[in-house]
């Protein structure tokens, strides 16, 4: 844009208004600037030494003497418009940098350190165990929560009618079809599937129709192992068991088997280990008694073996089951079951 010349201009009003339009582009371009560097160049355009301003001014002498005021006021007035427009933008474009910011920011206040997540002491027991029968050479077999009750009763030697059936009380979906009352029924399932040999542990939510108190939960846990081929005998399950529960509780644990009885074992055992919180001192948990009630456990009955088509004649084998969540608060030392589903984050942080 060319400059005006101040010899060009003929009057006054010519000069006053040349004048006004500088002051309205000047205003106009501080407004767009975006950046301080921007505002400067405005700030040298229009008041610089060589600045459009300048160049106005340089005109007024060559005016006729009783215009010179009333131009000269017209001019200054319009530079200081600018300049003051110039330093309001300037503590605008400032007020909106990080250093305004960084004073408000004090990097003495101590940061909110992170709630760090871990794994549920179900989860934990599950993994421990599973790995421990993993080494042992037990394969991870899993199966569905919903059943046949050909698979949760008839096909361990639980028929309809049997007053066994009564111990394991469940949810039916339908006549035929139940949530498992224990993951027998993915023993079932894999033999018969596969011939021996098997070795195999399925782990998993079972449910039972209990009213929940400090050891019994409609919903929980368990992990179930299964081990069949020639000449498996007892001494191979108390091997078994004593060996996973030593490495699951501690080497010092000891194990020990009562007579019971399972519609699906026979003989059949009830497993009891040391007291883990007296270490078989006896105490208030055990009842003073030295050992607590862990597992079922007992020989596969050979009607198991006919159901699934396994020779009894040849074929012998162990089972036994365990409670997941009973061997997690043994282990961490809760006891009540109804903790472990509280979901607490005061009692879950310190496990
Ligand atoms: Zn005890």
């Amino acid at each position: 844009m060319p400059l005006p010349c101040a010899a060009g201009f003929t009057s006054r009003a010519a000069m006053i208004e040349e004048i006004k339009q500088a002051k309205a582009r000047a205003l106009r371009a501080i407004q767009q600037a975006a950046t301080a560097d921007d505002l400067e160049k405005v700030r040298i355009q229009y008041l610089g030494r060589k600045g459009i301003f300048k160049d106005l001014l340089a005109g007024i002498p060559q005016l006729p003497a009783d215009q010179k005021p009333a131009v000269g006021k017209e001019a200054n007035l319009a530079r200081k418009a600018v300049e003051e427009n110039l330093n309001a933008r300037k503590n605008q474009l400032g007020a909106a940098k990080p250093k305004a910011v960084k004073e408000t920011f004090d990097i003495t206040i101590p940061g909110t350190r992170p709630q760090y997540g871990r794994l549920h002491p179900i989860t934990r027991a599950a993994y421990e165990l599973i790995d421990i029968f993993a080494r042992l050479g037990f394969e991870v077999v899993y199966g569905p929560e919903m059943e046949l009750e050909r698979n949760n009763f008839d096909a361990l030697n639980i028929p309809q009618e049997h007053p066994a059936r009564d111990d394991f009380d469940t949810f039916f979906i339908q006549d035929d079809i139940l949530l498992r009352s224990h993951t027998s029924p993915v023993q079932i399932r894999t033999m018969q599937q596969r011939k021996p040999p098997l070795r195999i542990v399925a782990p998993g939510k079972v449910f039972r129709r209990d009213t929940p108190d400090a050891s019994h939960y409609p919903v929980f846990h368990q992990i179930e192992a299964l081990a069949v081929d020639e000449n498996i005998t007892l001494a191979d399950l108390k091997a078994t068991l004593d060996t996973a529960m030593k490495a699951f509780f501690g080497p010092d644990t000891q194990t020990r088997m009562r007579p019971s009885f399972f519609p699906f074992t026979e003989p059949s055992a009830e497993v009891d280990i040391s007291c883990t919180f007296c270490g078989g001192k006896g105490c208030k948990t055990c009842g003073g008694k030295g050992w607590t009630e862990l597992l079922g456990a007992g020989m596969v009955d050979p009607n198991v073996f006919k159901a699934v088509g396994y020779d009894p004649e040849k074929y012998t084998g162990f089972a036994f089951g365990l409670g997941i969540d009973r061997a997690a608060m043994y282990r961490f030392g809760i006891t009540d079951i109804r903790l472990l589903f509280d979901n607490d984050l005061r009692l879950l942080g310190q496990l």
